[in-house]
């Protein structure tokens, strides 16, 4: 993984943990062609909502509120994300890729994480399927969580060197 990827992922796992959601963090950067980010997101309810922990806790209702990392990283768009990469910390779901698309990124790099309880609920198959039915690319990287916390970490130590 090159330097940039790795800054990248760990700003988007950063992020990531600032999602209330009791089950799965995501985190999105979109960076621009000169490596600048020019959206932040992560997964949560609308910033007008109380976040009540009962709706948090019950999956049905949870996922009609959630809005995705990728999507709150489109709306919270400080430039022209035109031809940016998606940089994620889990693969993106079928109606993202097309957002992402639609929004003229062609790229996606993402964390693919082990954790199986995450991939009963998730078709990466079906996702990697959209992504190229809509010709765009992706590089995925198989980690497990002490190889994210380890991503994280060089990139946070190197201020002390
Ligand atoms: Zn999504």
């Amino acid at each position: 993984m090159n330097k940039w990827d790795k800054r990248f992922l760990g700003l988007a796992l950063y992020y990531s943990s600032f999602s209330k959601d009791p089950s799965t963090k995501v985190g999105c950067v979109l960076v621009n062609n000169k490596n600048v980010p020019v959206g932040l997101g992560y997964n949560g309810f609308s910033r007008n909502s109380e976040d009540l922990k009962e709706v948090l806790e019950n999956r049905p209702e949870k996922y009609k509120r959630t809005i995705h990392a990728e999507e709150n990283a489109i709306y919270n768009r400080t430039g022209d994300i035109e031809g940016s990469v998606a940089y994620l910390t889990h693969p993106p779901c079928v109606p993202c890729v097309n957002r992402l698309s639609q929004n003229g990124i062609k790229e996606v790099r993402f964390i693919q994480g082990i954790d199986e309880a995450f991939y009963e609920r998730w078709n990466l198959g079906e996702s990697v399927d959209e992504i190229e039915a809509l010709q765009m690319t992706y590089q995925s990287y198989i980690m497990n969580d002490k190889q994210k916390a380890e991503i994280f970490m060089e990139v946070i130590k190197s201020w002390q060197s």
